[in-house]
């Protein structure tokens, strides 16, 4: 029989978890066929990584696994972020194919036999499209816009913009994404990178049942520079380009002035011109120092090779 394992990450979500198990229940415990899909028999496993939660969680995922012994929960010594409990997540799941979805009911548990009968059909990464993106900022939706077209054009990968982390994907996947041990992880670029056969599947994104999003602008926007920096070398490509192209200008610009001072002489005026020179000048180098940084600040991460996460217990056992 194929084991399925839902992998579900939580932070602080232990007045969703309660809800969410009790839809998974009775997708996974109905007799009844699925709506419009063949229902096989399957072996379930529900997994959770517990990311340091500060709440309650802890206590609810104890009763849970009292409830039903086919939940699990694992959890971090303290809170990584989302991208690496889900890598401990796949670290620790045992099914033939992993389900991944949000603790919050943001992805529609009724999608999940359509996935697991594009998976059957011979799919290995099945992932949810969104059709809609929710109450979402107006600010953040444009800049989430202007992100992914910026990483479309310069990664060296095929990057799908409307996926995120509800997906399935078969073994071959998981065991691929746990090859890639990087810590600085943006999860939604790996997928892309390990390729495997794709299938989208659209779906609603619906709100948050209850508390707030954890990711902020700032959680964001380091996010967006993990995948940008992590899946392209463009912005070092622009820097250079960008050093190049002001040298040029600048060469013209001395020679004009080499030129006027030769033939016509040189009353000492430009004050605004060279401060404005330098100013600008300035900036650009710390631009491009900056931009370097980014890319140091990593190799600088990523050589000390440290795990992504540590776990302490599971299912509820010291590890
Ligand atoms: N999450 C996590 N660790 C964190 C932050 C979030 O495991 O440090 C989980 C969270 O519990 C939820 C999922 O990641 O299951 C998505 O988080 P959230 O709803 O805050 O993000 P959004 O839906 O706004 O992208
Ligand atoms: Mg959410």
């Amino acid at each position: 029989m194929k084991k399925i394992t839902i992998l579900i990450p939580a932070y602080n979500e232990g007045e969703n978890l309660v809800p969410l198990s009790e839809k998974l229940h009775s997708l996974i415990d109905s007799d009844t066929e699925w709506t419009g899909f063949p229902k096989h028999e399957y072996e379930w496993e529900i997994l959770v990584v517990d990311d340091g939660s500060t709440d309650n969680t802890p206590q609810v995922l104890g009763s849970l696994r009292a409830a039903d012994p086919r939940f699990n929960h694992l959890s971090l010594s303290r809170n990584f972020g989302k991208e690496r409990a889900l890598l401990a997540g796949l670290d620790y799941a045992t099914g033939d194919c992993v389900v991944i979805m949000d603790a919050d009911l943001q992805h529609p548990t009724d999608k999940i036999p359509e996935m697991i009968h594009w998976w059957e059909e011979g799919y290995d990464d099945v992932y949810g499209e969104r059709t809609s993106r929710g109450k979402e900022p107006f600010l953040r939706r444009k800049m989430s816009k202007a992100y992914y077209s910026l990483l479309k054009r310069y990664s060296d990968i095929p990057m799908l913009e409307n996926a995120g982390d509800f997906r399935l994907l078969d073994r071959c996947c998981v065991d691929a994404l746990r090859g890639l041990r990087e810590s600085e992880r943006n999860t939604k670029g790996l997928y892309c990178w390990v390729g495997f056969k794709k299938k989208g599947v659209s779906f609603e994104t619906g709100e948050r049942n209850n508390g707030k999003s954890s990711f902020n602008f700032m959680r964001l926007l380091n996010l967006a520079l993990d995948g940008l920096t992590g899946f392209s070398t463009a912005p070092l490509r622009f820097a250079s380009v960008a050093g190049f192209a002001t040298s040029f200008v600048s060469f013209i610009y001395l020679m004009f002035i080499l030129a006027k001072t030769i033939f016509w002489g040189e009353t000492v005026q430009g004050f605004p011109t060279l401060i404005c020179v330098i100013l600008f000048l300035g900036g650009c180098q710390l631009i491009a120092l900056g931009i370097i940084g980014e890319y140091i600040a990593r190799i600088f991460n990523e050589t000390k090779q440290r795990p992504p996460y540590v776990a302490s217990h599971f299912n509820g056992k010291k590890l």
